[in-house]
């Protein structure tokens, strides 16, 4: 398992690089714009040389920001527009894969039929790949469940170019206990029904401050929360993983970057990579 953290680009990706590179960062995610506003945004070439060198240091996967909503893009435009600026930085950027949420709708039927269709639109344009992550199941969270991520990879035409994020502490927090094995079991066993074998890409490591089932999306230090540390050492370790990456989206709390990747790599019982 390459792990590594969720980084601000704030400062700029020399920043970002030398962030990554500190924590010892096998893998990186970030945001392509300000994540809480529609303004779109350009990159000078000075930003995309930058980005060239922290591309050239780790992989990095793009998440989608706060505000499109894939299940309603028929109801207003800047959601499907908003998605294809980001694709389109992704692809200026030359990033592989956009991780998306795959929004809200009360409607479920109509709303994961729309989110299809908003990936099909998306890989219709851009060539990369799209992770759908699943949802804590807060509001009309759509992705709740793997079942209801299936009926959305149902209607994606290229299928081929979509895989899964898992996210541990939504997945708890929608009511699948992931401290029992069995769980990860039938996670799998899920995903290979509902989507087929190897969707599984990426993950998202978080502890979950709210209990499980509780649809309330919390994340939390690692160990230190609802999930609690045997978890994680259990995705460490654990060999059908082994090939994958995750970052972790935990509070950054000053400092606390630092301690999640301390813990992470003591769970790890393979013998730690040279630093390159
Ligand atoms: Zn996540």
């Amino acid at each position: 398992m390459q792990i590594g953290f969720h980084l601000s680009v704030a400062k700029g990706f020399d920043w970002t690089l030398a962030e990554a590179r500190r924590l010892g960062c096998e893998v990186v995610q970030i945001f392509v714009k300000n994540p809480r506003g529609w303004q779109e945004r350009a990159y000078t070439d000075a930003q995309r040389e930058s980005f060239a060198r922290l591309r050239a240091a780790v992989p990095v996967y793009a998440h989608l920001s706060y505000l499109p909503n894939p299940a309603r893009i028929d109801e207003n435009s800047r959601n499907l527009e908003g998605m294809l600026h980001e694709a389109s930085l992704c692809a200026e950027l030359g990033i592989e894969w956009l991780i998306i949420h795959c929004g809200s709708r009360e409607d479920t039927k109509r709303g994961m039929a729309t989110v299809a269709r908003a990936v099909n639109e998306v890989l219709e344009r851009h060539d990369l790949t799209i992770v759908l992550e699943n949802a804590a199941g807060q509001g009309n969270a759509l992705g709740r469940t793997i079942d209801e991520l299936g009926r959305i990879y149902e209607g994606i035409e290229r299928q081929d170019r979509v895989l899964v994020c898992i996210d541990t502490a939504h997945i708890f927090e929608a009511g699948y206990d992931v401290r029992k094995r069995a769980t990860w079991r039938r996670i799998v066993r899920e995903v290979d029904r509902h989507l087929g074998p190897g969707k599984i890409g990426f993950f998202h490591f978080n502890d979950s401050k709210t209990d499980l089932g509780s649809a309330v999306d919390r994340h939390w230090h690692i160990g230190q929360g609802k999930i609690g540390l045997d978890t994680f050492r259990y995705l460490m370790n654990e060999e059908r993983f082994a090939h994958l990456r995750g970052v972790m989206e935990t509070p950054k709390m000053g400092g606390m970057d630092d301690k999640n990747m301390e813990v992470m790599r003591s769970l790890s019982s393979l013998v730690p990579r040279p630093p390159s």
